[in-house]
């Protein structure tokens, strides 16, 4: 039979001449006895047909198995699913994974945060982070601190504010708890932490002196006042004669 000679939208049964949209197995056993087994396949065999369906059927199952291997999406190798991860972490406003790329990923990478991770993203940082626990918060903030980057909670808030966020809801209330969890002195990372130490005040104080400048509390930096009473545990005067200077009594 020559396939432009054919109907579009039905083909006709070669036993009875009946018209269907295809020549199903139940047709085949019931009217004309077929083997339960293969009814299609050996009608096809028995008159030599490429198909038993019409066209319009044909063309769409042609259609559904194109749907499903789009759906199943590319044939993932771990280049193109992080060729992928890039593309999508990157645009503008980020765009969420599918289903099947995470799985790709876990297939791939074991899971999909490695998969993130071997993109040479931050996983929390690049996807917002969906689930915080305490330990993953401790986690973070060690990799902060390997990394060289700022642990007051200014700098965090600033550059990580979903940390900073999840750390106050984890230790109630406050930054400096999350940082004692994981280790860390919150007195060592303050804002100011950088610039003073005992040596560095002491040697201002001294050369305030030489160059005959106030040594007034209210005179001095706020910052470095902050550094004595909090590191050192002293008031400001005490401080200054704990160097051996006088401290003024006398209001200038
Ligand atoms: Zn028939």
């Amino acid at each position: 039979m020559r396939r432009d000679s054919e109907p579009a939208d039905y083909v006709v049964c070669r036993h009875c001449r009946r018209k269907f949209r295809a020549i199903r197995a139940l047709h085949l056993i019931r009217r004309h006895g077929y083997d339960a087994e293969h009814p299609v396949a050996d009608y096809k065999r028995r008159f030599g047909l490429e198909s038993a369906s019409c066209r319009e059927v044909r063309q769409r199952l042609r259609e559904i198995r194109e749907e499903f291997r789009t759906r199943q999406g590319p044939h993932w190798t771990r280049r193109i699913l992080i060729a992928e991860i890039r593309r999508l972490f990157r645009s503008v406003p980020p765009k969420r994974e599918a289903v099947r790329t995470r799985e790709a990923g876990r297939r791939l990478f074991g899971s999909w945060e490695a998969a993130v991770r071997a993109a040479g993203f931050h996983y929390e940082e690049a996807t917002g982070i969906r689930h915080w626990t305490a330990e993953r918060i401790v986690r973070i903030i060690r990799e902060r601190a390997a990394a060289g980057k700022p642990l007051h909670s200014t700098a965090v808030k600033r550059q990580f504010p979903a940390l900073h966020r999840a750390a106050i809801r984890h230790f109630p209330s406050s930054w400096a708890k999350a940082l004692r969890a994981a280790g860390f002195d919150p007195r060592d990372h303050r804002m100011t932490s950088c610039r003073w130490d005992q040596t560095s005040a002491e040697s201002w104080m001294r050369q305030q002196v030489a160059k005959r400048r106030s040594i007034l509390a209210r005179d001095d930096p706020v910052d470095l006042q902050d550094f004595v009473r909090r590191k050192l545990g002293a008031n400001w005067s005490g401080f200054v004669e704990s160097l051996g200077i006088p401290y003024p009594d006398v209001k200038k």
